[in-house]
């Protein structure tokens, strides 16, 4: 290591770099597979793609590439604040609801402080947290899921930020709004809590619930919504957070002033609108969940029941489990997600996909978990 890199604060060297989906471009340069036959289910993508509305909204946008974006975003702001009966002041826009994350992180989080978030949880909290110089306390996970009992009794003088995702990444498990609700009512109102909501729009209606209103009730909560699933827009990168309009303000002291583009807003504008396209996405998602998930039963796999686009199979009893599996489905044109990172290295997370690519999946399956024979 040079003096130079040697000299970067050691909080951001011992950073373990996010670990991203395999992007299809790579595997089939890697393994020299048909790039048309291969089927990737590793990023909790929309597999429909991007809905009709919002790509005509990017035809219309592209005219305008020239100027910078619209540094506050007042269209695109306007509309969620209409689709939530909030003010536009309580939205805050980021590049994909990471930033939003990051800009929690950064406002709130510094050297001697901590974030508590649970084991098993998004990736992005750790990672997010070291980038301040903070630390993380781990909650261990209850089913697969957050221990908001643990949560409170971990919540100590320096917290400032927990996470909380609903449903969450990597497990697709699920609080119901009144455990949320008790939670939110014992936290010290001190410590900013964020709800990331990336996979809202997959809960089944008897599921749903708006927390966007809860704000006005906890002005310590910043509920975080992504364009990237189910909206389709994952490659354009645009989330956003709703909060007080005291945390805004301070998120947006720490924002890039561009952090959104001029694409991205037209399209996540567009895409708000395209109800047709959003409920063609939950059906896709519904019916793909479902067939993934009797298929594990009928073959008496492990699964975590899953409330997102994605499901936590269990594929074998050792540590290299997971890797193995993983690595014989991608030899079969089939690119899913390993978790080890997460500490689940027995395990893999399987987006959905349309009705053909987890017909491949499944197909697949059965001869790639040979390698552990
Ligand atoms: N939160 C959760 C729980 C996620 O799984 C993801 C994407 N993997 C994100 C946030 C970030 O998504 P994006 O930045 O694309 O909105």
């Amino acid at each position: 290591m040079s003096e130079l890199t040697q000299l970067a604060p050691d909080f951001i060297r011992a950073i373990a770099p996010y670990k991203a989906g395999k992007p299809v471009s790579d595997v089939v340069r890697e393994l020299g597979l048909d790039p048309a036959k291969v089927v990737k289910l590793a990023s909790n993508e929309n597999p429909l793609g991007l809905g009709g509305k919002a790509q005509a909204a990017i035809a219309r946008a592209v005219a305008d590439l020239g100027r910078y974006p619209d540094a506050n975003g007042f269209a695109l702001k306007a509309k969620i604040a209409a689709k939530h009966g909030i003010q536009p002041e309580q939205v805050t826009l980021g590049n994909g609801s990471n930033d939003i994350l990051e800009l929690a992180a950064k406002a709130f989080l510094t050297h001697g402080t901590n974030s508590v978030f649970s084991q098993y949880a998004f990736a992005v909290y750790p990672l997010a947290t070291q980038g301040c110089g903070a630390q993380s306390k781990v909650v261990p996970a209850v089913a697969y899921t957050h221990d908001l009992d643990g949560f409170l009794a971990a919540i100590d003088e320096q917290t400032r930020v927990v996470f909380i995702a609903n449903p969450n990444n990597p497990t697709g498990t699920f609080l119901k709004q009144d455990v949320l609700l008790s939670f939110l009512a014992k936290v010290p109102s001190r410590v900013l809590v964020v709800l990331d909501e990336a996979y809202n729009e997959f809960l089944k209606p008897e599921d749903q619930y708006d927390s966007t209103q809860w704000v006005a009730q906890f002005p310590n909560l910043l509920v975080s919504r992504s364009f990237s699933k189910a909206y389709g827009l994952a490659g354009l990168r645009v989330g956003y957070a709703v909060s007080g309009t005291q945390v805004a303000d301070l998120l947006n002291r720490v924002r890039q002033p561009f952090n959104v583009n001029s694409i991205a807003l037209a399209a996540a504008e567009a895409a708000l609108d395209d109800h047709d396209f959003l409920q063609q996405t939950y059906e896709v998602n519904q019916a793909g969940l479902a067939l993934l998930q009797s298929s594990f039963q009928a073959m008496g796999l492990e699964y975590v029941p899953s409330y997102g686009n994605f499901v936590l199979l269990k594929v074998g009893s050792t540590d290299d489990a997971g890797l193995k599996v993983f690595d014989a489905l991608q030899r079969l044109g089939v690119i899913v997600r390993p978790v080890n990172n997460y500490g689940l290295p027995q395990w893999l997370r399987v987006s959905i996909g349309l009705p053909e690519e987890n017909k491949a999946f499944l197909q697949a399956l059965p001869q790639a978990l040979k390698v552990l024979a």
